[in-house]
């Protein structure tokens, strides 16, 4: 049964489908060995073009398959049977790195860089987050002044998805003083003399994907590399975050779904005192609980992509649904490792990385604390 019949319809089911194949054949296989060695081939990227399950939720006009948030939903939902958020995360920077250069319409900017991004021939990055500066995007201090045609940067970039491979990143640059008006975003390209990766970061979870710290020591930069006017960075980075802060109110979802999957079919198999887990009433109510939170979190994350799709203001329901959903990832994966006891703790099992990996959500794309400042503030 389509539990979501009102939202899903034909496309959404065979886009689900067509990228959960793709994982199935080309990362499920190699998932452990990826996830281990911290990276995936570059290959993929191509691959996954090839296969039409990279660009989606992008126009065709820029070279995307097309499709909204809810498709978008769908592409994660399909990729993440692949058996590694890594490598989804992976190869998804591009969602957040490219709609800037898309909203901005500049069609050399399109033709540069989005397109062979979405044609898997180049990596794409955002740099917004710095050493000294996150959750208070208004305090970042790269700085980009400009010389003539072109705009000297100086500064750092920290946490960048991506960041190490990345053959350019959209850039949140300060190019006034003034802490909102004052920035821009600028493309900087990974072979501009001054740019360098200080640090490859390891993490607790995502391990095929590569986290990076980046210095800008005098880069010179065309000006023909601003998206949109100076002084729109802000605005920008802002829209930005309502897709970001839904897809990975989607991977929750996901991640959570597929840990409750696989303690299910534990629960199943494994037997103890003589019987399966799935024998025991505590197991059988722990998995009722663990199903009915990925319920609710999966019918409040759709029910937002819809309005979404719509158009519609949904600021402090994204905010919502990405809570409430990491949080829902983080509490089933939990519960996954403890149905499958001595097991959910070795590498070898997937419920072991699911619940790494669920930890980030309720950081990445903003804060939890963040969230519930911005629906506090759309409540008042
Ligand atoms: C694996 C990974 C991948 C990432 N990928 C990218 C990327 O590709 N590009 C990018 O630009 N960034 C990326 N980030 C950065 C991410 O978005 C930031 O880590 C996040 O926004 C939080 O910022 P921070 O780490 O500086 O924490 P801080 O802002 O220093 O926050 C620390 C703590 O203080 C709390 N806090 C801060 N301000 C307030 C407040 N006003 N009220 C209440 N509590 C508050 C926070 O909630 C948090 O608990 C990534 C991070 C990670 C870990």
């Amino acid at each position: 049964m389509n539990f979501f019949s009102n939202l899903l319809d034909e496309t959404h089911l065979a886009l689900r489908e067509n990228c959960a194949r793709f994982a199935q054949k080309e990362i499920a296989p190699h998932a452990f060995e990826w996830e281990e060695a911290g990276i995936f081939p570059q290959e993929l990227y191509t691959k996954a073009a090839q296969a039409g399950v990279l660009g989606v939720g992008f126009p065709e006009a820029v070279g995307g398959v097309g499709g909204g948030p809810l498709h978008a939903i769908m592409s994660i939902e399909g990729g993440m049977r692949g058996g590694s958020t890594g490598v989804s995360i992976g190869l998804g920077s591009l969602a957040i790195a490219l709609p800037p250069l898309v909203h901005s319409k500049n069609t050399d900017l399109i033709e540069r860089f989005v397109r062979p991004t979405l044609e898997g021939k180049k990596i794409a990055a955002l740099a917004v987050t710095e050493p000294g500066a996150g959750s208070d995007v208004a305090g970042i201090r790269t700085r980009a002044e400009r010389h003539g045609d072109h705009y000297k940067v100086n500064g750092s970039k920290l946490f960048i998805t991506s960041g190490t491979r990345a053959d350019f990143l959209t850039t949140l640059v300060r190019t006034s003083d003034d802490p909102h008006a004052g920035l821009s975003f600028l493309m900087i390209e990974k072979n501009m003399p001054g740019v360098a990766v200080s640090r490859s970061l390891k993490k607790t979870g995502w391990w095929a994907s590569d986290t990076a710290e980046l210095s800008f020591n005098n880069v010179q930069v065309p000006i023909q590399n601003l998206v949109g006017k100076e002084g729109t960075g802000f605005q920008t980075v802002m829209l930005n975050f309502q897709m970001e802060r839904l897809a990975l109110a989607a991977y929750g979802c996901a991640t959570a779904q597929i840990a409750l999957e696989e303690s299910e079919r534990y629960a199943r198999e494994r037997k103890a005192f003589g019987k399966p887990l799935s024998g025991f009433q505590v197991t059988r109510h722990k998995l009722a609980e663990m199903g009915t939170r990925v319920l609710a979190a999966t019918t409040l994350t759709y029910q937002v992509a819809a309005r979404m799709e719509q158009k519609e203001n949904v600021m402090k329901e994204v905010a919502m649904a990405k809570n409430f959903a990491a949080e829902t990832a983080i509490s089933v994966t939990h519960d996954a490792v403890q149905i499958f006891g001595g097991m959910g703790y070795m590498r070898e099992t997937l419920v072991e990385r699911l619940s790494r990996d669920a930890r980030i959500l309720s950081i990445g794309g903003g804060t939890h604390e963040i969230m519930n400042e911005i629906i506090g503030k759309c409540m008042e």
